[in-house]
């Protein structure tokens, strides 16, 4: 198998010593190394959502997984809850939500652009939503949602806020106690640079509380209150942890705790310049609006002459894998996750690999354009 770099927006590289984490021998689930391991996890978690109190849960599965977690943790029977969507994600939450019979409304932007906060304001006015969850980053549509300006309207009220960090989590600043949010929502396979496989949350007190009084879920392996004695004490069970992942995760928390975590979010904003403007330099524009670009993401307009088929498939033979767009951007747009542990050599690789592609195709570019532009950026 040829090697690859991933830049699809999600499963992002895995870095060797995360790979070699998982390659350890599998240990019981409740033995002593998960009794050290799964505590450690959940407070390198913690620290990186600036949560100091609260409960933070690592689960197997998935960001679905997670995000119906959230829910149907918060929202009480009878209660109404307010879903902010600027893609893909925000329809989806909605959705789980309806599963479960639970009023979910949904108040939507255009692709490209995320609910102003003086929307969300306008929709709270008079209104008893007593949850209101929004996407931070959406995978479809590379915008990157106000969360810190929807958090301040949100404190004044007494709505729980959940915020879906699967495409933001560990690459964009997200801090819990100082902006007031109740839930923050990920996965492994993002910014942390861990394969699939992990449902990870971290709830306030205040959402705790909450859940606290909440009566029983029609759930099972969802309801948060029958994993918290595990999150306390590993050595108890109730559904077997995949033991392997959680170390792995516990790795990516040290790798990005020795980043630091505002170098971490300095580095994600200046790898999205590096190759957006490589990008630019060759031609190609952006499908999301300027003010709401992601660091940890991009979705490219084609240009005309290039065509979704033919580049994707150029350039995963040059080495590099990008997805293609979702529902209304399909055969429009190339979606290229930047995210978790990529290095500048990355950001070149892939930039000369499209060069190269382009050429195949055809397409009139400025040779080393790409490279030459994301240089000026990481000086390096
Ligand atoms: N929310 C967002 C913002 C996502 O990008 C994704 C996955 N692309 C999900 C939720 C769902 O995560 P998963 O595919 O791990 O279930």
């Amino acid at each position: 198998m040829k090697e690859k770099l991933l830049l699809i927006p999600g499963p992002s590289p895995v870095h060797p010593r995360i790979i070699h984490s998982l390659a350890l021998p599998t240990v019981s689930h409740v033995g002593p190394e998960m009794v050290e391991e799964l505590p450690k996890a959940l407070e390198n978690l913690r620290k990186i959502v600036f949560c100091e109190r609260g409960e933070a849960f690592i689960i197997a599965g998935a960001g679905t997984l997670a995000m119906e977690m959230a829910l149907l943790n918060t929202v009480a029977p009878g209660e109404k809850a307010l879903i902010l969507s600027q893609g893909y994600f925000g329809s989806r939450m909605a959705e789980i939500g309806r599963v479960f019979g639970l009023d979910c409304e949904l108040l939507e932007s255009p692709w490209g652009t995320a609910v102003a906060p003086e929307e969300l304001e306008k929709k709270l006015a008079g209104s008893d939503f007593r949850v209101v969850a929004a996407t931070h980053v959406d995978t479809a549509t590379g915008t990157c949602a106000p969360i810190r300006d929807y958090a301040e309207i949100l404190k004044k009220r007494e709505a729980v806020f959940i915020v879906d960090g699967v495409c933001a989590t560990g690459g964009i600043e997200e801090r819990m106690d100082d902006w007031g949010i109740d839930v923050v929502l990920t996965a492994a396979q993002k910014c942390f640079g861990v394969p699939p496989g992990l449902a990870i949350l971290v709830l306030s007190e205040r959402a705790m509380e909450k859940r606290k009084k909440m009566p029983p879920l029609p759930a099972y392996y969802s309801d948060l209150l029958r994993w918290l004695p595990i999150m306390k004490d590993p050595a108890k069970y109730f559904s077997t942890p995949c033991v392997n992942e959680v170390r792995a995760f516990t790795e990516s928390t040290l790798i990005i705790l020795e980043e630091g975590l505002e170098n971490r979010f300095v580095r994600h904003a200046k790898m999205a310049r590096a190759l957006r403007s490589g990008l630019e330099a060759l031609g190609f524009t952006f499908f999301t609006q300027k003010e709401f670009l992601a660091a940890t993401l991009s979705v490219i307009n084609y240009p005309s002459g290039v065509e979704d088929k033919r580049f994707r498939s150029l350039y995963y033979e040059n080495g590099v894998v990008v997805a293609g767009g979702l529902a209304q951007t399909a055969g429009k747009v190339f979606r290229m996750g930047h995210m978790g542990n990529l290095s500048p050599s990355q950001v070149y690789f892939a930039l000369d690999a499209l060069e190269q592609s382009l050429k195949t195709i055809g397409f009139d570019f400025s040779q080393g354009a790409g490279r030459r532009a994301a240089r000026e950026i990481l000086g390096d």
